[in-house]
């Protein structure tokens, strides 16, 4: 039995210490939805600019989360998610993309890297999978966000590719899979599971069916393999167990409010020494 990666820090916050014996600096976690000024479906720590909350509310949130994380807002970078699979590099030139505008965010990217020092980067979620990325070689951070588009799309092993192209050997790559929809609240149909089921060398389909175009499926399964799949060994991967459908008390699920609700943000970043 694996240890939950996880553990509640603040009201607002989740942070993930697995890899605290690479770097002391290291910062990665995923916020809650409670200790913000949101209100109604908003209530309370929404962190998302795209979804109709009032622009102050959320960057007043964002305020509240960089001031627990030591990383000021001008040191954070966002992207406009568009459930694909693309990868961006992230430099200091990109510092501030997306913190007070969704638009000005890294264009259509649900997946970003760095190699410098006092970035956060960050993705927004309410149920797709955050996946995250450690390689202590070259001090190469990451994150990605897989709901079953970006699943299917492989972005997972997309991140690897690109991680290649900066000479990571796969077999040294940390991952985490963060807290998301589990298959206790996750049923798709046949149109998602013919895009599953056309996955190539992935070992076991981690998906029941309950009845005719009913199919319960397992995204952080699914992704595990996908990073196995891209050569990233077993025993660097943590997954963690919370199902932000279940946990109506910590997070905003997007499925069990009917979709209109707020986001929550995974984050990852390395402090200067
Ligand atoms: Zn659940």
């Amino acid at each position: 039995m694996k240890l939950e990666p996880f553990i509640e820090d603040t009201k607002q916050v989740l942070m993930a210490r697995a890899w605290s014996q690479y770097s002391e600096n290291l910062v990665v976690g995923f916020s809650t939805k409670n200790g913000g000024v949101s209100e109604e479906q908003f209530e309370s720590l929404n962190l998302g600019l795209h979804v109709h909350d009032e622009p102050d509310s959320v960057i007043s949130n964002r305020k509240k989360l960089a001031d627990i994380l030591h990383f000021p807002l001008e040191s954070w970078v966002c992207s406009e998610q568009t459930h694909k699979n693309k990868i961006a590099k992230v430099t200091k030139k990109d510092l501030g993309a997306g913190v007070f505008t969704y638009e000005e965010g890294i264009k259509d990217t649900d997946g970003l890297y760095t190699d410098e020092k006092n970035i956060l980067l960050t993705l927004g979620f309410a149920d797709c999978v955050p996946l995250y990325f450690f390689a202590p070689s070259k001090q190469l951070i990451g994150i990605a966000h897989a709901g079953w588009k970006g699943t299917v799309q492989d972005i997972a092993g997309e991140m690897v590719l690109a991680w290649k192209k900066e000479d990571v050997n796969p077999n040294e790559i940390q991952a985490i899979i963060g807290p998301s929809i589990g298959k206790c609240c996750y049923i798709v149909d046949d149109y998602v599971m013919n895009f599953v089921k056309d996955l190539d060398n992935v070992d076991s389909k981690p998906y029941e069916k309950m009845s005719d175009n009913q199919y319960r499926l397992e995204l952080k399964e699914l992704n595990y393999q996908l990073l196995v799949r891209a050569g990233i060994p077993p025993e660097n991967i943590q997954v963690s167990s919370y199902c932000t459908s279940c946990e109506n008390q910590l997070f905003f699920s997007h499925r069990r409010d009917g979709g209109k609700t707020g986001r929550m943000m995974s984050f990852i970043g390395l402090k200067e020494d």
